[in-house]
């Protein structure tokens, strides 16, 4: 885990003195922004590793933060929020988080959910093969791009990750709630509702493709990639 950057956004100083004192004892690199902008403007100049989000601050909030970094970038993003009901848990998911931790946090807690998703997110960039060919369907871990007839399709990181999961596990049916945990990695149950809504519109890039390839559901149990033919 060493030679990881770590970019801390938290407008308390006390939080974020705890957070930079664990993750530095770990060896991490720790950058910070106290305010939403200042993160933007530091993750894209910065490109930390992984960056531990708080959902209350100044200028933009951390879901404004969330979302407009995942327009360009995939960095792992870990949201800290002091609010630990269901809304602000699918919301996340919806907007590309990768993790979250409810305050008040144990650092010790914050340092394992870090390590975890910095092992996640290197597991699925080493993940074998780069590339899944399928004819007319191409997906390309190392570029994150999706190809369909030659066309470049656009898909957020978490849509992509959904797709190449299911495509590089041909046949198998896995249900919500492994998907949430393998994409997502959530330790706890997770709402299906997340990997619906990503499915879903998965699905309708994928028409292009529907003579190569689709995903099913299998009723009663969850999704399954398919060739076609
Ligand atoms: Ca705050």
């Amino acid at each position: 885990m060493a030679n990881h950057t770590i970019l801390v956004v938290e407008d308390e100083e006390r939080v974020q003195q705890l957070v930079k004192l664990y993750l530095e004892k770990e060896g991490f690199t720790v950058d910070m922004a106290f305010d939403g902008k200042e993160a933007v403007k530091k993750a894209r100049s910065g490109l930390p590793d992984l960056i531990l989000l708080d959902i209350m601050l100044p200028e933009m909030d951390g879901w404004e933060v969330c979302k407009e970094l995942r327009k360009t970038m995939s960095t792992p993003i870990i949201m800290l929020t002091a609010r630990g009901d269901e809304f602000d848990r699918v919301m996340g998911l919806e907007l590309g988080a990768d993790d979250y931790i409810a305050k008040p946090f144990s650092p010790r807690e914050m340092v394992a959910r870090v390590k975890a998703v910095l092992r996640r997110t290197a597991a699925g960039a080493q993940n074998g093969s780069k590339v899944l060919d399928f004819n007319e369907l191409c997906i390309n871990y190392t570029s994150r791009t999706v190809e369909i007839k030659g066309n470049i399709i656009e898909m957020p990181p978490k849509e992509f990750e959904l797709l190449w999961f299911l495509a590089g596990h041909c046949g198998q049916v896995f249900s919500r709630e492994q998907l949430l945990h393998s994409i997502w990695g959530y330790s706890y149950v997770g709402d299906p509702r997340t990997v619906d809504t990503h499915i879903k519109r998965l699905r309708e890039k994928l028409t292009q493709a529907r003579e190569v390839c689709s995903i099913k559901t299998v009723w009663g149990y969850g999704y399954k990639f398919e060739v076609v033919g």
